[in-house]
This record gives C-alpha cells, structure tokens and sequence, in this order.
C-alpha cells in the first residue's frame, strides 16, 4: 500500500467501458481509499423507481417518492446498494436499470439528490469517485481528475465480457447499439452531461491492459502525494 500523507479526492470520469470501474477499484484497494461508484447510486434510484412506477420525474408524485426513499449504499470494496434494506446490488446492473438510470439522470432532482449525497460522502477526502460527472460538477476541486476514453468497437467489447452486466444481449453489436444510444443520451443531457471536466488528464485505454492504465494513473497520483 501506498504511504499516504494527505487523503485526496480523486474522479475518474468517462463514457462506459473505458476500463473506470475496474481501474478505480484497483487503484482504491492500492491507496486504502474508498471507491464510490457514482453510477452504481443512479441505478439504484433507477430500480427504486421501476419498482414504485415513478417513472415521470416531473410529476409531483415523484418529489415525494424521492423524499421517502430508503436507499442506502456501503462502500466497503465494491458500492452496494440497498433499497428498503434489500440488497439489490445485482439487480442495478440489468439493461434496463441502464437504461432508466440514464432518462433519470437527465432530471436535476435527481442529480441534486445524488450529488449531495456524493460530496457529504466524499468531502474528507481519501476517495475515488467514478462516474460521468464527478471531476466536472461533484468535485471541481479535487486534486486530480481523469477522463478515461476508448474506442467505442473495445467498450462494447468490454461491456460485453464483463461478467458483472447482468442480461446482456448476446449480441456484440447490439451491446454495442444501446451503449451508444445510452453515450449520447449522457452527453447531450443539459445538466452534468459527461463531459471532459477542466483540468482532467485524459488517458485513452484503447489498447491498453488493466495494469498498464493503473500504472499511468499511479504516476500522476504520486506526484501528488
Ligand atoms: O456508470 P454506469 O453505467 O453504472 O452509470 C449508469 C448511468 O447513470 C449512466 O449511463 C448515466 O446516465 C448515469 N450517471 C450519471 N452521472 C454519474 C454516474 C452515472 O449521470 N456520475
């Protein structure tokens, strides 16, 4: 483990398949950090939502769906999620939780929601938040950001072998298909669309390994340790 002196807020932001979440958590378990996984916690309000039939974010009654939620996450190695006290971390990663989490993630209630919950979880530091918006708006001032990127034909590729994707079509180019619908869906978007935050390093993972971009990453971290 790395000899830490100070705790740091670290984001890595990006479309899927960029290698984030494997690369964060490496990188939390090597630093002794948290990883939030911040797409984990808009599945999670996606489920809870396709669950209670709040599917209309601009309807009254979603304010106080909102309200009332008892989701819960815990941080421990990977961002579990819990709905009423139900685990429901493998259910978040069906297609269709994808799917809803993105039209919801359009909704600034929802974001207020989440991101307040982001920052209250990673305002002491020693974290790592992955996720679309985290380096641009959950923490504009962290102390280093990253943007991971690749070629869309290897994130479907990844997305594809990933045996944590749940109901994956079997269908590489349909894989393929409804990760770039879901892409343009999150860059387009008038709030927090992905974006490449200020001041973020950009590292394209395309035909990288997973230790050759944790390496990278070490590099820029040690520097500021
Ligand atoms: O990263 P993951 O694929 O689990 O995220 C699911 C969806 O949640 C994304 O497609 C995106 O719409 C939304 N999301 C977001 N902001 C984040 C993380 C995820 O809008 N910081």
């Amino acid at each position: 483990m790395v000899d830490m002196k100070k705790g740091l807020i670290i984001t890595i932001d990006g479309p899927s398949g960029a290698g984030k979440s494997t690369v964060a958590k490496i990188l939390a378990v090597r630093l002794g950090y948290r990883y939030i996984d911040t797409g984990a916690m808009y599945r999670g309000v996606a489920y809870a939502a396709m669950r209670y039939k709040m599917l209309m974010p601009e309807e009254p009654d979603f304010d106080v769906f909102l309200k009332n939620l008892r989701i819960d996450f815990d941080f421990k190695d990977k961002t579990k999620v819990f709905l009423d006290g139900e685990d429901i971390s493998e259910e978040i990663r069906m297609p269709e939780v994808s799917m809803i989490a993105s039209r919801l993630s359009q909704n600034k209630k929802v974001r207020d929601f989440l991101t307040r919950k982001q920052r209250e979880i990673g305002k002491e530091g020693r974290v790592i938040l992955e996720g679309r918006d985290t380096g641009s708006v959950v923490f504009p001032h962290a102390d280093i950001k990253f943007y991971l990127d690749a070629k869309n034909h290897e994130r479907a590729k990844r997305r594809f072998l990933d045996p944590s994707e749940k109901g994956i079509p079997s269908d590489i180019d349909k894989v393929r298909e409804e990760m770039e619908i879901r892409d343009r869906e999150d860059s387009k978007r008038d709030i927090a669309p992905l974006t490449i935050p200020q001041g973020a390093i950009y590292i394209d993972t395309t035909g990288l390994d997973i230790d050759g971009v944790v390496e990278k990453i070490m590099g820029y971290i040690r520097q500021k340790i």
